[in-house]
């Protein structure tokens, strides 16, 4: 079945968008009619099709260039999706300060950054395009959830979920959404790495999904889909929305028998 193409002439960035959740974004935006372009410090795993733009999201000028090269290439930028970031574990007794900030470097001024150097181009195009101008960034139920030795990568999520609703409020009247997407537990690259480390990997991933509500983790094609939904026309009336795709997860509330 062929995808609506409700993306037809809007272009779109996605920032971390050469795996997991990032990359799913980006090829559920090309087959929904975006020209895409993604940036990420390595864009090996880009999907076909895509702009790949090298660039680290703690480099400022390098997120500037490579937005305005999206800009440049596509001759507008409807659609930005804030997705690249990293986990960190442990307890507040366990990261250093030079952690906190590499991390929050990462998964807070990183969104920051491409929003900063977006939002001149996204102002050009909401006047074109009204309703279709958004920018959605990956947050966590981390953010909210109380998580146990997740100190850093929780407060990390908890300031892009303050972020997007600043921002949802300093950008309504400019015609740009802002919105965030909570995912659960994810089926992505990253989980995989965290499982790998432990002693019997196929174990820990059935202990992990039996944790879910749902039994099972979501999908980065469900969170993807997710963000779709807060980027597309059909949302022009969704703004300052935290959207939770976690299978249950936090709005079940449910606790171990
Ligand atoms: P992933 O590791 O598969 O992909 C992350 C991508 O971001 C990679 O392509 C990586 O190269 C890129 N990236 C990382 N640091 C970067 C930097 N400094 N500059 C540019 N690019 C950088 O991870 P994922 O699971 O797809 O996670 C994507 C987002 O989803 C993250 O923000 C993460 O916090 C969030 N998230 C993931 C889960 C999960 O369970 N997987 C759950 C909640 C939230």
């Amino acid at each position: 079945m062929s995808a609506v193409r409700d993306f037809e002439g809007l272009a779109a960035l996605v920032t971390g968008g050469a795996s997991g959740i990032g990359a799913a974004i980006a090829t559920q935006l090309l087959a929904r009619g975006a020209r895409v372009a993604v940036l990420d410090r390595e864009t090996k795993g880009a999907p076909d099709g895509v702009l790949a733009l090298t660039a680290d999201v703690t480099d400022d000028a390098a997120v500037r260039e490579a937005v305005d090269a999206a800009a440049a290439e596509f001759g507008a930028l409807h659609t930005v999706v804030s997705n690249a970031g990293i986990g960190a574990i442990g307890t507040v007794a366990d990261n250093a300060d030079d952690e906190w900030r590499r991390v929050m470097d990462i998964n807070v001024l990183g969104m920051v950054r491409t929003a900063r150097h977006a939002l001149p181009h996204l102002r050009a195009a909401a006047v074109d395009r009204p309703g279709c101008v958004s920018i959605t960034q990956t947050c966590s139920i981390a953010a909210t959830a109380g998580l146990p030795q997740r100190a850093l990568y929780s407060a990390s999520k908890g300031a892009v979920l303050s972020l997007t609703l600043a921002m949802a409020a300093d950008h309504v009247r400019e015609g740009i959404r802002v919105n965030c997407v909570n995912p659960g537990t994810a089926d992505t690259p990253w989980v995989g790495r965290l499982l790998d480390q432990s002693d019997d990997p196929a174990a820990e991933r059935a202990a992990l999904n039996a944790r879910q509500p749902s039994g099972r983790l979501v999908s980065a094609d469900e969170v993807a889909a997710a963000v779709l939904y807060l980027a597309s026309p059909a949302a022009a009336a969704v703004t300052g929305t935290a959207l939770a795709v976690d299978g249950g997860m936090q709005g079940l509330r449910l606790r171990p028998a």
